[in-house]
């Protein structure tokens, strides 16, 4: 079972969100072992401070390095003393992916640690941290958000946590392509009939029927996917017939 620590300012604000819905089930349930740990916890001084002035001119307040150290400490501590894979939620880290979720998926500790104000002290993240990951281009208050989105992410790969693998694997970004379409009931809503071909009960039209899709939707949604997506001469072929070329410099649509 992954294990995953998440240091923060916080806590309640994880807590409540990691204790709903599919995560705090499996959490629940003893499929994932998460915490949370409380920066503040972590200080010496009777104030409880976290942060200070950065050096140098400039506006707003930085995290300081010696709480952040002491939490990861702790969390290591709590562990049996297990080094965690320890990643910094930063706008300047590689921004996530599927595939780098479905990487940290198969590790066994992760330690989060998420900043504030103006971000942390560059000494403890030069001693502690392996990796940054940002979850895109723009700038949040806080790493919270980020460390959320990540552990969802990364948690709905674990064993136990969804019904089985075919949940996730047939899913938008799994195999570089986006997901078909899907219909539930009413067959028929506001006049509209769901595709007929997936009704018929012909598993094999059904399958190519969502290839199909999937290849369309992916052309049409982030035909720059292409590119990289790895396809097969039947896959090559149906998307030519819907304006795709495969020319290696365009990435849009070209029909
Ligand atoms: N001064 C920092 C910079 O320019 O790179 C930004 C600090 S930001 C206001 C405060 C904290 O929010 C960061 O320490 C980080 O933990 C988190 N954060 C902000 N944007 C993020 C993003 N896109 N992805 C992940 N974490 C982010």
């Amino acid at each position: 079972m992954i294990k995953i620590d998440l240091a923060t300012l916080f806590p309640a604000m994880c807590e409540t969100v990691l204790s709903e819905s599919i995560i705090g089930r499996a959490h629940k349930a003893g499929y994932l072992d998460i915490r949370c740990f409380h920066i503040r916890d972590y200080t010496v001084d009777r104030h409880r401070n976290v942060d200070d002035t950065p050096y140098g001119p400039g506006k707003g307040m930085l995290m300081q390095a010696d709480p952040m150290y002491r939490t990861w400490e702790a969390a290591c501590e709590a562990r049996g003393g297990h080094r965690p894979h320890v990643i910094y939620m930063s706008p300047q880290g590689r921004t996530l992916t599927q595939q780098r979720a479905r990487e940290l998926s198969l590790m066994e500790h992760l330690y989060i640690m998420c900043g504030h104000y103006e971000g942390v002290d560059q000494r403890v993240l030069d001693e502690i941290v392996d990796e940054e990951i940002s979850i895109g281009d723009y700038v949040l208050t806080g790493g919270e958000l980020g460390a959320l989105v990540l552990i969802d992410c990364v948690a709905r790969l674990c064993p136990g946590v969804l019904a089985d693998e075919s949940c996730y694997e047939q899913e938008s970004h799994w195999d570089g392509l986006l997901e078909y379409p899907q219909y539930t009931k009413p067959a028929v809503w506001h006049g509209v009939a769901v595709p007929e071909i997936i009704t018929n009960g012909n598993h094999a039209a059904i399958a190519r029927w969502r290839r199909e899709q999937s290849l369309k939707t992916t052309y049409e949604k982030r035909p720059e996917l292409l590119r990289t997506a790895p396809l097969t001469e039947k896959d090559k072929w149906y998307l030519r017939t819907i304006g795709w070329t495969d020319d290696p410099d365009d990435g849009s649509r070209t029909g």
